[in-house]
């Protein structure tokens, strides 16, 4: 059974990210890029599918610039058999990305796709659900547990109030949480046999598909800074200035 996991290179989590000052955008020239951390946690959750048995390969997915493949080394660092790059200068947003995951999966006959349940950058939170309409099959978000069983796999995901688990017909679609696992570190001797992997790549025309962008972004602005606090002597004052001066009581 092959599992295909898509992984995005994003800007590291770690790093504070600036807006360009034409408004445009993020800058992220010169800026520290990973593998989105959702995706690292639907690698590791692939690898311990593999390692139980049930799962005979691993596939990692890329779409986007040529050093998407560093990320894809990373993830088969971690264990990936092998990797596909689609590889693409444009703006790829989700329903591009989903469609050229449609096509791979076309291609490949995977049983099941593990994604990240968001991407840090663009915080979409948008492309296993199209993926998984586009292929028209069933979906669990947010996973907090997967257990594979003959022709289903059990997904735990947390909704309000509670978990709730749901059994789906493969081939399905699966989305991570933080709570899912937490991923192994890359060893020095993995990074190593991860250069002999197979990468194979693509380009969207290849695959017969449109990734010209829907959405148009008219501005991006930071954030409002915050103005400093104050100390209040007691808890009279904190209700006098909650109702007189902030008028929130
Ligand atoms: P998003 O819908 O952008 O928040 O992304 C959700 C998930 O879709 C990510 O965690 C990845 O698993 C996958 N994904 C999004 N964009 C890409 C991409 N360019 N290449 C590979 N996978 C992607």
């Amino acid at each position: 059974m092959k599992v295909l996991v898509p992984v995005k290179r994003v800007v590291d989590y770690n790093v504070k990210v600036r807006v360009k000052s034409d408004g445009s955008g993020v800058d992220i020239a010169n800026v520290k890029m990973s593998m989105n951390p959702f995706d690292e946690i639907a690698v590791e959750e692939a690898m311990r599918l593999k390692e139980s048995g049930k799962v005979t390969e691993v596939i990692a997915i890329s779409c986007g610039v040529s050093q998407c493949q560093e990320t894809l080394r990373t993830a088969m660092a971690i264990g990936a058999d092998r990797a596909i790059l689609v590889e693409s200068d444009a703006d790829l947003q989700p329903l591009a990305v989903a469609k050229l995951l449609k096509a791979i999966a076309d291609k490949e006959q995977p049983q099941l796709i593990i994604l990240g349940k968001q991407a840090i950058d663009d915080d979409c939170n948008q492309t296993g659900q199209m993926l998984a309409a586009l292929l028209g099959w069933p979906q669990a978000t947010f996973a907090s547990k997967v257990v594979l069983e003959e022709g289903k796999v059990l997904v735990t995901r947390e909704v309000d109030g509670g978990l709730e688990t749901l059994a789906l017909t493969l081939p399905a679609i699966i989305t991570t949480d933080l709570r899912l696992n937490e991923p192994r570190y890359v060893t020095l001797p993995n990074i190593m046999k991860a250069k002999k992997k197979t990468l194979d790549m693509f380009k969207p025309a290849d695959l017969d598909v449109d990734v010209t962008p829907r959405l148009k972004t008219l501005k991006v602005v930071e954030p409002a800074k915050r103005s400093a606090g104050i100390k209040v002597p007691d808890v009279a004052t904190l209700v006098a200035k909650l109702r007189n001066e902030a008028k929130v009581i």
